[in-house]
């Protein structure tokens, strides 16, 4: 069985109090329900993340994650954070590859494929993202961008290796735009991601999660949770608000 999860990404938003007060809110909200499975995933801001390790706590199921790291062990590198550091915050999840770190910091699958090496030697899950533009979309090129993407993303990591790796299928036209892809739509490029992963994985694709991020809201999430390859979502603006991410959650 793969892991159901939700994922909440916090970009760079809200302040030491209230992050703690959310995800103190989100904490309390798994208490009273004891009967989910879905493994919740909280990704602040790194200055948080030394005091969110005290609301991490995995017989609620709620995990800690980085929104990046960089790509070399350590160094010169002013102002970066390492894969090793975020493993001694006890970080379980690390995403990589966010449309906003491609598109803002010029981060590509090359130096993508360096930051999952990293996080893997550190015991860290990269959750992966990918996905294609509109202009990608419109003139029918989404398969093949996404496939070049995974490709180059993973090259030359083992199947053990890559068993640890959480995909995040976001089209980067549904990022923050209020435009969702529809449930057919997005369980057809989670079904693409995963025969592509079976060429690698045989039939162990059948255990890699592979969440959908783009404007998810409790309005969308159960239809699009329902889908066959939709393992979860990945969450940024609805991820803010502890009712909404909450409800999200429960929409499992
Ligand atoms: C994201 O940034 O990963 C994301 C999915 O954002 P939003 O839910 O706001 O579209």
């Amino acid at each position: 069985m793969r892991d159901k999860i939700v994922a909440g990404n916090w970009k760079m938003n809200l302040t030491r109090q209230a992050g703690l007060s959310l995800v103190d809110e989100i904490y309390r909200g798994l208490n009273l329900d004891d009967t989910t499975d879905v493994k919740v995933v909280v990704a602040p801001p790194f200055p948080f993340l030394f005091e969110m390790r005290d609301w991490i706590n995995p017989e609620t199921l709620l995990f800690l994650s980085a929104q990046n790291c960089h790509q070399e062990k350590n160094g010169a590198f002013t102002g970066a954070v390492s894969a090793e550091m975020l493993a001694s915050y006890d970080c379980t999840y690390c995403i990589v590859g966010h449309s906003e770190r491609r598109e803002y910091f010029g981060e590509d699958d090359k130096l993508i494929n360096q930051k999952i090496q990293r996080l893997l030697e550190n015991s860290i899950k990269p959750i992966y993202c990918c996905g294609e533009s509109l202009e990608e979309r419109e003139s029918e090129k989404h398969f093949e961008v996404v496939a070049a993407q995974i490709q180059s993303a993973f090259q030359g990591f083992k199947k053990q290796e890559l068993l640890n790796v959480v995909v995040a299928y976001e089209p980067v036209w549904a990022i923050g735009t209020g435009k969702t892809a529809t449930p057919e739509q997005a369980q057809e490029m989670h079904a693409f991601i995963r025969q592509k992963l079976s060429q690698v994985l045989g039939d162990e694709a059948e255990e890699i999660s592979i969440l959908y991020g783009g404007s998810v809201k409790p309005e969308n999430a159960k239809e699009l949770f329902s889908q066959k390859d939709i393992d979860g979502g990945l969450i940024g603006g609805a991820s803010l608000n502890a009712n909404q991410f909450l409800s999200i959650i429960h929409s499992f």
